[in-house]
């Protein structure tokens, strides 16, 4: 039962009743307060880790490479004791304060799982890559057409508006293309493509009709318009240092736009430092009425109540925080009668990646410092399968000049080596695949039955691995990358598989799906729980599938679109 061998401090219920609580402050906490906000609900967003201010709490926004002990580098003290964070992308002395310590957040790898979180005010919207591209419907209806998955409750269309809600007000560039894989948005202007990127793009348009080189879609403000200024948020200036927080707001994070949007409207409460526990049902009721938190520095316990309850722990926190929900009625998990809360959890494939050189154009630069990437969008197993492997993948790449023109140099000392270094080098590409995996009931997470963390709150148990299909999968996409560059006229291309653990990809999803029958999914079309439908589950815990395509801005489209449905229901007396 929640609250056994706890103390707790209730405080009377009124002072601790909202209309809604939401839990967790990241990319779609933040949609979930925001909408409730402004509909003029009384929201509580609970959120473990420390407040974070715009501005105020962004230490290194402005530094230069020399004010960094280690020029960006952290120390080898903070390497030995931080192995498993370290490795998050785009970690390092500048952005260190964005993720978690290792220590302090236990979990258990039944199979090696690199979980990267970020545990504060803005979760992982500070240090996300922004990538903001459209699910098409061949990945909602891909894993039911070809049979190897299960279906989602929703299409496209059913999304489709709640993209533009999200795109409008969180500011995405890019490029209208009409690519049926890859569905159009309302867009800002996007950044250039650079002179060796054009190249690749000609070279690829000619040699494939079903393959398209596009500007990737960015939640930058490119030209803001007049929501994003009404946010206090400003053009981006193209300094590429936005994992550290960004002074002009040039990007979208849930402490640049929807929190201090939710705090306007007077409705909002954020109370940092308050781990959920679980989430309280009330049998004679039968539906959820609150929240059980543990106080992060005092250890206390507080009960917190609401008509309705968003879960926007991140996937795999939502995941914990139901699982650890118990009472008589749901003994394993709050909603979880179908026995399937916590399994078919997937993640992208961010394996494999080509490089190579391009000769030439040495006459050229770029202006600035692009902070996007153009996309290739998915070209396998659209219309038909017409590969050995089911599910398609994306691919980012770029082009960048060398830093010093220093090939050929015997030495790297002198005056020669010196002088190389004043001047940009040769070209050089990449490119990188973001694979769909397919959910299987044996990638699951599970509570420890033994271990706590410091909270008294379970450990969760990662068992989630790989499989034939995205072997086969990573051995196309280097085959025809490689043969694109090779077309292209790149030389030295190296095919590379990093053979990285799941995790790394930071795309974790499922455990809680969407489906429209209760005995085999755990959220129906609007994202509530089947069995207890005033607790909505809006992050990556309710993907049914992964698609190909970085899944935020959908986890954003349906958390608000699950907000106005919750909402309406609210009015008509059914929540
Ligand atoms: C380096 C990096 C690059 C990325 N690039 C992209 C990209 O380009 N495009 C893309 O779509 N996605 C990208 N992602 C993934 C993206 O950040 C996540 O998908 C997104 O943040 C998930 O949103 P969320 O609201 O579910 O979780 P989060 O943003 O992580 O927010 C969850 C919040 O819940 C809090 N929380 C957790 N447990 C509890 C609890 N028990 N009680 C109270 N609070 C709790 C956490 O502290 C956190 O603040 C990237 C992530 C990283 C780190
Ligand atoms: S590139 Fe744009 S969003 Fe990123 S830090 Fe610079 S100004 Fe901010």
């Amino acid at each position: 039962m929640p609250g056994d061998s706890l103390n707790i401090n209730n405080k009377g219920v009124k002072q601790n009743s909202f209309d809604a609580i939401v839990i967790g402050s990241g990319i779609s906490g933040g949609w979930a307060a925001k909408e409730l906000c402004d509909h003029g609900l009384k929201i509580l967003v609970l959120e473990r880790g420390r407040n974070v201010v715009h501005n105020k709490d962004y230490p290194t926004a402005t530094k230069a490479p020399w004010e960094f002990k280690y020029r960006g580098d952290v120390s080898k003290q903070y390497l030995k004791e931080n192995p498993l964070i370290s490795k998050a992308a785009g970690f390092g002395d500048d952005t260190a304060h964005f993720f978690i310590k290792d220590k302090d957040h236990p979990y258990i790898q039944e199979k090696p799982f690199d979980w990267i979180r970020g545990y504060q005010v803005g979760g992982k919207s500070l240090t996300w890559g922004r990538a903001c591209q459209r699910w098409s419907n061949f990945e909602f209806n891909g894993p039911a057409r070809f049979g190897y998955g299960f279906d989602w409750p929703i299409r496209y269309e059913d999304v489709a508006p709640w993209y533009s809600h999200v795109e409008k007000f969180i500011g995405v560039c890019g490029t209208r293309d009409g690519i049926e894989a890859m569905p159009d948005g309302e867009f800002l202007p996007p950044f250039d493509f650079n002179c060796a990127e054009a190249k690749i793009r000609e070279a690829i348009t000619v040699n494939y009709k079903d393959r398209h080189l596009v500007h990737a879609r960015w939640a930058h403000l490119t030209q803001p318009a007049e929501i994003h200024l009404q946010q206090g948020r400003s053009r981006c200036q193209a300094r590429n240092k936005c994992m550290r927080g960004c002074p002009y707001g040039g990007y979208f994070s849930s402490v640049t736009s929807t929190l201090p949007w939710a705090n306007k409207t007077g409705n909002l409460t954020v109370r940092p430092f308050s781990v959920v526990h679980s989430i309280i049902y009330d049998e004679q009721k039968k539906k959820a009425i609150g929240v059980r938190v543990i106080d992060a520095n005092t250890k206390q316990s507080t009960d917190y109540f609401a008509r309705i309850i968003f879960v926007n722990a991140s996937a795999l926190n939502s995941n914990l925080v139901l699982l650890n929900s118990t009472s008589n009625r749901f003994p394993n998990g709050l909603g979880n009668d179908s026995g399937l809360l916590g399994k078919f959890v997937a993640h992208h494939n961010y394996r494999a990646s080509v490089n190579a050189e391009i000769e030439g154009m040495e006459d050229k630069y770029y202006y600035g410092r692009n902070p996007t990437e153009p996309i290739l969008a998915n070209y396998r197993n659209l219309h038909k399968q017409d590969t050995d492997y089911v599910g398609g993948f994306t691919t980012f790449m770029g082009a960048y000049r060398e830093r010093g023109a220093t090939k050929g140099l015997k030495e790297e000392i002198g005056a020669e080596f010196k002088y190389a270094l004043t001047e940009p080098g040769m070209w050089h590409t990449y490119m990188y695949m973001q694979g769909e995996t397919i959910p299987k009931e044996s990638n699951h997470v599970r509570l420890s039955t033994d271990q706590k963390d410091q909270w008294g709150i379970p450990l969760l148990i990662m068992s989630v691995g790989y499989d034939e299909n995205d072997e086969k999968m990573i051995k196309d996409f280097l085959t025809e990358s490689a043969a694109m560059l090779d077309k292209a006229g790149c030389k030295n291309i190296n095919q590379y598989d990093n053979h990285q653990a799941p995790g790394l990809d930071i795309h974790e999803m499922g455990g809680c799906r969407m489906g429209n029958d209760p005995k085999s999914s755990l959220l129906n079309k609007w994202n509530q729980l089947h069995h207890c439908q005033n607790v909505l589950v809006t992050d990556g815990a309710c993907m049914t599938s992964t698609g190909n395509q970085s899944p935020s801005i959908l986890y954003m489209a349906l958390t608000a679109r699950a907000a106005n449905h919750a909402i309406e229901e609210m009015k008509k007396g059914n929540l």
